[in-house]
């Protein structure tokens, strides 16, 4: 229930206008009793209307969703809306203060916590109010989300895949209108479940997009224009903002992910030599890297090969890989499956 959660804010949802504020989320602490986390949040809203809930910093070590929605927050006025726009564009503040993927408030990984725990850990009050005080304003979600530090994306907008017939037309659109190069229909299979943030929107039966727009916690201008564009189209396309302007959506093509059984994990620790890129197209039985081990300089590295054809959805990003790192992912064009 959402009066259960402990997470508050002094805007007003209701109010018609540009409102910028924070949820405050408590934590107390030796030196702070009363402390809250403070997480911005802008609100904009002009009378009735559809309403985009729009996060990034979802992972602290994230960055070109954060900076899209800053600037989207900046720009957008009251007048260009019909209906509201909620934007949080550094949903795990004490993550994105500390650039990692986790909180160091209590290593919460918030993308692995949906629904969420009214009492429960600092991320976890996140996740429950996102799930419970949020969601039941939205009735379209994005969460845009990058490689950081961890990981090499090809420009990707996922979504989840539904059995309703209307609500996989609405997924459809939804991609189709944010324009990323790849869409991928994800089983739900993949590494968050039902924990991330737009599997829980799903579950709720709202239209929900997640990204991958970049790679090693760096600023990808091209994810950039993606997030801002793609976000600019969707907010157009659900009449919210109906005369923003933007680019018209690209070609995207659609894709399914091949999902961990098709991934590649390292069997040891070793540095990795990748023999394929993100975006291309590989086949069953081709080399895709090179693991050297650390020890002995004359022992030949381990290669290891894509156990399907598809095309490399991400790989690893740091050289440096430990015993069950994911070093690989694959998708394939929806119609070939
Ligand atoms: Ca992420």
């Amino acid at each position: 229930m959402a009066d259960n959660s402990r997470v508050w804010t002094h805007i007003d949802f209701n109010l018609d206008g540009k409102q910028a504020g924070n949820l405050h989320v408590p934590h107390s602490v030796d030196l702070s009793a009363y402390a809250m986390i403070q997480i911005p949040i802008v609100c904009i809203r002009n009378g009735e209307g559809p309403t985009a809930l729009l996060t990034a910093g979802n992972h602290g070590d994230e960055y070109e969703g954060q900076i899209a929605l800053r600037r989207l927050a900046q720009t957008l006025r009251p007048g260009d809306v019909r209906g509201r726009v909620i934007i949080v564009p550094s949903l795990n503040y004490p993550a994105v203060e500390a650039g990692r993927r986790a909180s160091p408030v209590d290593e919460g990984n918030l993308n692995r916590l949906f629904p969420g725990r009214a009492s429960g850990t600092v991320t976890e009050m996140i996740a429950h109010y996102v799930d419970s005080v949020l969601f039941a304003l939205a009735d379209v979600v994005i969460d845009l989300h990058s490689g950081g530090r961890s990981l090499d994306y090809a420009h990707t907008a996922l979504a989840q895949r539904v059995a309703d017939t209307a609500q996989d037309g609405a997924l459809r659109r939804l991609l189709a209108a944010f324009g990323a190069p790849h869409s991928v229909l994800t089983t739900g299979s993949g590494g968050g479940g039902a924990t991330t943030l737009y599997a829980a929107a799903a579950k709720r039966g709202i239209p929900a997009l997640t990204t991958e727009l970049g790679s090693g916690a760096t600023l990808d201008p091209q994810g950039l224009a993606i997030a801002e564009q793609g976000v600019r189209r969707v907010l157009r396309d659900y009449g919210i903002a109906p005369g923003l302007q933007c680019e018209p959506a690209p070609a995207t093509q659609l894709l399914t992910s091949l999902g961990p059984r098709h991934a590649i994990y390292a069997p040891c620790a070793g540095m990795m030599e990748p023999l394929a890129k993100v975006g291309e197209r590989v086949r069953e039985g081709q080399a895709a890297l090179r693991l050297h081990g650390l020890e002995d300089p004359l022992a030949p590295p381990l290669t290891l090969y894509f156990s399907a054809d598809g095309i490399v959805s991400c790989r690893r990003f740091p050289t440096l890989c430990a015993r069950g790192d994911g070093l690989f992912h694959l998708a394939a064009p929806l119609d070939e499956h």
